[in-house]
Parts: C-alpha cells; structure tokens; sequence
C-alpha cells in the first residue's frame, strides 16, 4: 500500500499527474474538487452548502471536507493506497488526516509539492478540459488530444470546463493557496516527509521526476 500527498496551487498538475501515477502504482486518485464538483452536481446538502464558496474560489469548511475524506479512505477502492489530490490545504486538514490516518494505521509514505510559477498558472487553468465520459484531463495549448475532438483515453467526443477555471477565480484561488494551503509545505517539511518536484517542466518529465520518488 502505498498513500501519497499532491502538493500545488491550481493548475500545477496534480489531477494529470495522479491519474498517471495511478497507473504505475495501481492506487487511487482521491481528489476532493472532484468529489465536491460531484456532490454540486446531485445537488446533496453538502453540494449546496459548498457551491457559493467554490464558485467564490474559496475553501469550503475543515469538519465537510476531513467527514468526506475519512468516508472514502474506508471504501475498497483504497486498499492498494490513493493518491490525495485537493487535500489536504489547510494546516488543521493536515493535522486531522495525521490523526484521522493513525486511528485506521495507515501511514503517509510521500508528500511532494510541485513548484510553479503563478503567473503560468492562469493559462494553464483557463485552457484546461476534461473529457465528459472518462474524465481524463486536456489543455488546448499544452495537452491536445491525438485527434481534435476525439479522447486518447475512451474515444469521447464531449468534454467540458470547470465553471470555476476563469480568470477572476483562478486569481482567488491563487491567493486562496498563498494564505491558507502554502503553510502546509512547511508543516510536511518540519516533519521531514516534504519532496519537492519542478511542475514547470513538460509533463512527461514531471511523472519521471515523481516516479524516481515513489518507486
Ligand atoms: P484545483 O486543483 O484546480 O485548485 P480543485 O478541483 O482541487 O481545484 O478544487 C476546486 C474547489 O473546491 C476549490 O477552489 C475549493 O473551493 C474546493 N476545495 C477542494 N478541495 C478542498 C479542500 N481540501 N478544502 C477546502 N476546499 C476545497
Ligand atoms: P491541478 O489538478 O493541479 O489543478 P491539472 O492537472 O488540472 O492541475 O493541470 C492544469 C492544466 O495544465 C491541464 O489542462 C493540464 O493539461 C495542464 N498541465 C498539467 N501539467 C502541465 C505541465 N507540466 N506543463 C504544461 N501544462 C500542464
Ligand atoms: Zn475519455
């Protein structure tokens, strides 16, 4: 079992690099956008409490997001390890998934931040898609599929954007990062667990910068 943290503001290529980590570790991607953008769409009581707030580009409440995360590290799906994507991001999530983590013994075996340069990331968010059917992740500059219109992945012809990836959001998500996410490198780092990857190199070599951590 391995389990690993995706550390790095919006757009720095945790969701593309944990789908490919996924694969050569045969963990799972836990990423709570996803799994919040999932409970916005049914339109649950969780899904309504967080939409103004996501749609803002703020953090929804510690208490929502650790309830969510300690269900789903239970689910079978998680045995061979997962990949946290999204969480934690800030230092009391990072502290209740220590203590959340030690109560079922599991262990945290790498926390890596990817490094990027602000500015970057706007272009890179503002042009990111995702195929509606499998969910695998496009840019229009940096990631085009092998045939326009058609996923590499599953053949789906539809995709769609984030309604919160424009660029007033991205700005406050940013800052977002700044104030309350980027205190956790230093928390993962005083531990002595924080390994830091280039994100602004092409993606290839980010997942062989990762690999070389994690095998
Ligand atoms: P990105 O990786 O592009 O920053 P995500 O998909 O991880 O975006 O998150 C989208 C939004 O969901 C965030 O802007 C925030 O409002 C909310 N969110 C996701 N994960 C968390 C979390 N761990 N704590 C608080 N809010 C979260
Ligand atoms: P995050 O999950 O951290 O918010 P994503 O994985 O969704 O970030 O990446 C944001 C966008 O940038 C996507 O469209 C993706 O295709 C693209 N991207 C990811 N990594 C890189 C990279 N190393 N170089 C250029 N573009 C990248
Ligand atoms: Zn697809």
């Amino acid at each position: 079992m391995t389990n690993i943290i995706l550390l790095g503001p919006p757009g720095a290529g945790k969701g593309t690099q944990s789908k490919k980590l996924e694969n050569i570790l045969n963990v799972i991607q836990l990423s709570t956008g996803d799994m919040l953008r999932a409970e916005v769409a049914s339109g649950s009581d969780l899904g309504n409490q967080a939409k103004d707030v996501m749609d803002a580009g703020g953090l929804v409440s510690d208490d929502m997001i650790i309830g969510m995360i300690s269900k789903r590290v239970d689910q079978d799906d998680c045995a061979q390890g997962f990949i946290l994507d999204g969480f934690p991001r800030t230092v009391p999530q990072a502290e209740a998934l220590g203590i959340m983590l030690a109560e079922k013994s599991l262990n945290l075996d790498h926390v890596i931040e990817l490094t990027v340069d602000d500015e970057a990331m706007v272009d890179r968010i503002c042009g990111r898609y995702t195929c509606a059917k499998c969910g695998s992740g496009y840019h229009d500059s940096f990631q085009k599929p092998a045939q326009e219109g058609v996923c590499d992945k599953c053949g789906g012809k539809e995709f769609s954007r984030g309604v919160d990836d424009n660029t007033d959001t991205v700005r406050a998500r940013l800052k977002a990062y700044h104030e309350q996410t980027a205190p956790i490198s230093t928390f993962y780092g005083e531990i002595g667990i924080l390994k830091q990857v280039d994100g602004m190199a092409e993606i290839e070599n980010v997942t062989r910068q990762l690999e070389n951590i994690v095998s």
